[in-house]
């Protein structure tokens, strides 16, 4: 008997059918003997229109009560599938977030997990029942509802699993797994059955849907054994997220190409060049909230320096907003941004054995003449800025050139 968490995502959640099926699954799990905590993600769709209600109502909607509405999404599914798993012959009980009190800060929109009482879950799975806990939101110190960011069921399923101790967390989704990089672009891509945790944190910052990020930090932090399946398919086992990289020896360079079209690029041309000045442009950005990707600073020269980082397109103008009045304020020149780019990533734990990556990289791209605005590494990361009409391209060439079709 094992302790599973499944988490069942928008898809799989989409109609009164697909939430039969979920119910289903659920009872297979639960035939088998093992104990089983379902964490759900609102019906597909539901979360964009309760954004777009709120956003008639007002422009850019009150954070507290935003979550208030966005929140509910979760509560009708939870009930739906209890319904659905009692009718199926099974004992279900349904919990909202803050009803489990998973604790967060209070950042609203975007709160992070601090701790989770699990008691009375355990109490019920005990006594038999299936527990089903409303992914994405959770409640603050004060007692206000949050939201854990978009996406954010996925942490609250790893949360869950961690908290628990739980055997398994599975990520039902609609793709059967991780796959080498979206395969609507890449009709060759091909799913992997592990990936490292290291690997997936990659992934996922780079862009790649299948997982929030935070999951997976979680997941990284806790470690909790973490599966990608499929909620449509019965066969398969997914993809596996594993704390070790592959023992075998042929352990590919890379895993993964990931990209990001959502992207935005701000510079700041003629910066005096003088201690505190990174600290000065950046700090009252990460004041406003806006996260901030790649940055790049210029060798001074004639006593100024250039300065340029990315940020999520949707956060462009309120950063350029931002740096308009610092620039007055520091005595920079001027500030130019390009909301069309797009970034694209290689990931892969086997680069650290293997030099030259970068180079075959950048030789892809310019065997197709598509030039490079950005670059920035890590261990087990190369990743490039480019104009946004070169990002289907450009993830074609790399994942050909890096041999993943084959
Ligand atoms: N329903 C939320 C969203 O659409 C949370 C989730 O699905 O993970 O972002
Ligand atoms: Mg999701």
């Amino acid at each position: 008997m094992a302790l599973i968490v499944q988490k069942y995502g928008g898809t799989s959640m989409g109609s009164p059918e697909r939430i039969k099926n979920v119910a289903r699954r659920v009872a297979r799990f639960r035939a088998e003997g093992h104990q089983v905590v379902v964490v759900v993600s609102a019906m597909s769709g539901e979360t964009n229109r309760l954004i777009a209600l709120a956003k008639e109502i007002q422009a850019t909607p009150d954070p507290r009560e935003l979550d208030v509405v966005i929140s509910t999404g979760e509560q009708v599914t939870i009930g739906l599938l209890c319904m659905a798993l009692k009718d199926a012959g099974l004992q279900a009980k349904s919990y909202t977030g803050p009803q489990v009190r998973i604790l967060t800060d209070d950042a609203f929109n975007k709160a992070r997990i601090l701790s989770i009482d699990e008691a009375n879950i355990r109490a019920d799975l005990d006594a038999g029942q299936v527990v089903v806990v409303a992914g994405f939101q959770g409640v603050d110190e004060a007692g206000n509802i949050t939201t854990l960011g978009r996406g954010g069921s996925d942490t609250t399923g790893v949360a869950l699993a961690a908290a628990l101790k739980a055997d398994e967390c599975q990520i039902y989704t609609d793709v059967d797994g991780v796959y080498t990089t979206d395969p609507r672009i890449v009709p060759e891509a091909r799913k992997l059955d592990t990936v490292t945790f290291e690997e997936m944190l990659e992934m996922a910052s780079l862009g790649s849907k299948v997982l929030q990020i935070r999951s997976v930090e979680f997941a990284g932090k806790y470690k909790v054994k973490l599966r990608v399946l499929s909620s449509f398919q019965d066969e398969g086992e997914g993809t596996l997220i594993t704390v070790e990289e592959g023992k075998n020896m042929e352990q590919p360079i890379i895993s993964g190409i990931a990209f990001n079209r959502d992207e935005a690029k701000l510079t700041v041309l003629g910066v005096p060049d003088r201690p505190g000045i990174a600290y000065q442009l950046l700090g009252p950005i990460a004041d406003a909230n806006i996260d901030v990707d790649m940055i790049i600073q210029n060798v001074g020269r004639d006593g100024t320096t250039d300065f340029s980082f990315t940020v999520n397109r949707p956060e462009f103008e309120k950063a350029k907003a931002v740096l308009e009045s610092v620039r007055q304020h520091i005595g920079a020149r001027e500030i130019i941004g390009d909301n069309k780019i797009c970034k694209v990533s290689a990931v892969g734990v086997g680069m650290r054995s293997h030099p030259g990556v970068a180079s075959q990289m950048f030789r892809a791209l310019a065997e197709e003449g598509i030039n490079i605005q950005m670059i920035s590494t890590s261990e087990i990361k190369i990743s490039v800025v480019l104009d946004e009409k070169y990002l289907e391209l450009a993830v074609r060439v790399l994942h050909r050139s890096f041999g993943l079709d084959k």
